[in-house]
């Protein structure tokens, strides 16, 4: 692998450090091989790094690659269809309570091969990795039986293979209660979504454990059953909570030490205090408050004030959130729960990192980083959040490699 400087950026790094700089203005990122060697103002660059070949960014901004912390990219079929019925009144629990939702696309992707489930989520995976996501998250969840389940995680795992992203896999096979066992969620936690975890940790294809911890889905007895498993397996946690109601989730969370507790629409002062002192990410997903026309956005002063860290992410899924920007998300944590830019960034680098337990690996621009980096046509954090639409990625380097 090369080495080389990138001179006349302007970088964001990222870097958390709060006495830093939020901006380096005409600044310089040495890359030596996969990771980063030096970053800083282009005029302190250090002597032994000037003899390296450089390469002029000329003038355009430098951000670590983007991450998506929180999709299911994997799915069959789509929810057109219910898209319409909401649009008519349907609430997102009327269409769960009367068989569709969730429990429309299980149904779609057990029928679905695994060729066909790779190649709709790669034509999904496509538009993430063109607006400079380097690192995405993709979560199983639909297919609520062992032989699904893992078919699912073993798409996410041949998509990582075989594009210039890192996927992530999260194993969610507490994500809804499947037909046949309908009214017997217990029985479906001890004979399929236990067994299918232990298997699936086996065959090394989980990276992390989720649920959906929520009256159409499961109560914190329940997952606390399958964290257990979890925590026997070595694996971390992580949880949807506070979408649609506050279930004491968050705090459950908390209590095993979550990487993330995700949506947070609905959580307590409690709640917050716990997640700060855990170090458990608050993940925000403004997809799916526009796509369900919510009223109540997550309560961002209190968990600020609370020493949340808040990442940003797309949960680009077939029911409530059908969308495939990551800009797009950052656009709406500005305008609908009212982000800053920098805020928005942070968590969709440096926090979304820390929410997949990557954070001593990537998602800022620092010394001995992985160099994943995303070079825009744009001048400020503000520009990336401000504009829905338009293509501003101007090259992507992942692990020192242009790609
Ligand atoms: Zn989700």
């Amino acid at each position: 692998l090369q080495h080389r400087v990138l001179t006349d950026a302007k970088v964001l790094p990222l870097d958390g450090d709060p006495g830093g700089r939020s901006v380096i203005e005409r600044g310089a990122v040495a890359i030596d091989g996969a990771s980063i060697a030096w970053v800083g103002p282009a005029d302190d660059l250090p002597d032994e790094l000037s003899t390296w070949p450089a390469e002029s960014m000329d003038g355009r901004l430098v951000t670590p690659a983007l991450i998506d912390c929180h999709t299911h990219l994997v799915y069959g079929g789509n929810r057109a269809q219910e898209f319409e019925q909401r649009l008519q009144g349907a609430t997102y629990e009327q269409i769960a309570n009367a068989g569709g939702g969730i429990v429309s696309t299980v149904l779609e992707t057990r029928r679905a091969t695994k060729d066909e489930l790779l190649k709709s989520a790669d034509a999904r995976l496509d538009a993430f990795v063109r607006e400079g996501v380097g690192t995405i998250e993709i979560k199983s969840g639909y297919g609520l039986t062992q032989e699904d389940e893992l078919k699912m995680l073993r798409v996410a795992r041949e998509l990582g293979a075989r594009s210039d992203v890192d996927v992530v896999t999260t194993f969610l096979g507490a994500h809804a209660v499947p037909p046949e066992y309908a009214g017997r969620p217990e029985s479906y936690v001890d004979e399929v979504c236990i067994s299918a975890l232990r298997q699936a940790a086996s065959e090394g294809l989980v990276d992390a454990v989720d649920g959906f911890c929520e009256s159409i889905a499961f109560d914190a007895a329940q997952i606390s059953r399958v964290f257990t498993v979890a925590v026997e397996l070595d694996l971390p946690v992580k949880l949807h909570a506070g979408q649609l109601s506050d279930m004491g989730a968050v705090e459950l969370a908390s209590s095993f030490k979550a990487l993330s507790a995700d949506h947070l629409e609905y959580v307590s002062e409690a709640g917050a205090a716990a997640m700060a002192q855990n170090g458990t990410v608050g993940v925000l997903l403004p997809g799916a408050f526009y796509t369900l026309r919510e009223t109540q956005a997550p309560p961002v002063d209190m968990l600020r004030s609370a020493g949340v860290e808040l990442a940003v992410a797309s949960d680009c899924n077939p029911g409530s959130s059908p969308i495939t920007s990551l800009l797009l998300a950052m656009n709406m944590a500005c305008t609908l729960f009212g982000l800053t830019p920098m805020e928005v960034m942070a968590g969709v680098t440096r926090n979304a990192a820390k929410a997949l337990g990557l954070a001593s690996d990537r998602g800022s621009i620092t010394t001995g980083m992985r160099a994943d980096l995303a070079i825009w046509d744009a001048g400020s954090a503000s520009e990336l959040c401000y504009y829905a639409g338009i293509d501003m990625l101007a090259r992507k380097i992942y692990g020192g490699s242009d790609a």
